[in-house]
């Protein structure tokens, strides 16, 4: 399995967008790894996890096409994870000839000027809601050329040659968010943004795997959390990895890494990583590509 890193950053992006704190100035100064756009992950050039409209950007920024992205899997529609305005893009004018075949007829009307694959999005009925009130939408599914599949937490499905488990995460309100266990040719991925932790019944589901790569988010940084708070920091994040290891969930040589990083209770790149790189941890950045293998 290969993972491309389309964003590594919380809501706010690093830097905040209007920010001029000391990280913020620090990552302007300093860019690289220190700069972190809305979090999202693309595998194998045809299946993404979250859509925030930076993602679509850096994948051209790294010369990489989403043409290909036949499964699209969305967190939740807060807008860091989903921009579902953005499938206006996905338009392209589709007529059929003498013979039967698809062409393309007014390319220079639509969007999109090159045919794309259907694009299956699967979400909760809370995407399906910001899909049907995105003001930009106004056309079929069929000319934006992609299906939605309404699942919600404890379902598991097949897509495009991927097991995938969803599981209930605690940010919003009930059955607002999952959280992503995808499986392909015997390697495993644990994509774990953005939650508060899990619930018991969620935890027997997501101790019955052993995981190749854990992507994990760690939101609140350096302060302190109390109650079930919608996000994991520092402190919570590594006892989350620490149980997954305790439970048999982790190989020797599995990967693990933390994302959806916040500016303001986060340190940048170049002091957070070296931190956490002596515990075995990784700090996930913006157009990392990772090779997951057994
Ligand atoms: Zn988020
Ligand atoms: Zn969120």
């Amino acid at each position: 399995m290969k993972l491309l890193v389309l964003g590594t950053g919380a809501g706010e992006s690093y830097p905040g967008l209007w920010c001029t704190c000391e990280n913020c100035s620090y990552a302007r100064t300093y860019g690289g790894k220190n700069i972190r756009s809305n979090s999202a992950v693309m595998i194998n050039d045809d299946l993404l996890i979250d859509m925030p409209a930076s993602a679509l950007q850096n994948a051209a920024r790294w010369g990489v096409s989403l043409a290909q992205v036949k499964t699209l899997l969305v967190t939740h529609p807060h807008t860091d994870h989903f921009s579902a305005n953005h499938l206006w893009n996905r338009n392209w004018p589709k007529a059929f000839d003498q013979h039967g075949r698809e062409e393309i007829v007014g390319k220079q009307s639509a969007p999109c000027a090159s045919p794309l694959p259907m694009m299956e999005i699967y979400g909760t009925r809370f995407v399906r809601y910001a899909i049907e009130n995105a003001e930009d939408l106004t056309l079929s599914t069929e000319e934006y050329h992609y299906r939605f599949h309404e699942i919600a937490g404890g379902v598991r499905f097949e897509t495009n040659g991927y097991q995938v488990t969803a599981l209930d995460a605690r940010h919003g309100e009930p059955g607002f968010t999952v959280n992503y266990i995808l499986e392909k040719d015997g390697v495993s991925l644990l994509y774990a943004t953005d939650t508060g932790g899990y619930s018991a019944e969620v935890w027997r589901e997501i101790a019955a795997h052993r995981y190749h790569c854990v992507f994990l988010e760690a939101t609140a940084g350096a302060i302190p959390l109390t109650g079930i708070a919608g996000h994991m920091n520092l402190e919570r994040a590594e006892a989350f990895l620490g149980q997954l290891k305790a439970q048999g969930c982790l190989m020797e040589n599995s990967q693990l890494y933390l994302t959806h990083l916040s500016p303001h209770w986060t340190p940048p790149h170049d002091k957070l990583a070296p931190m956490l790189e002596q515990k075995g941890i990784g700090v996930a950045y913006d157009g990392q590509s990772i090779e997951i293998t057994d």
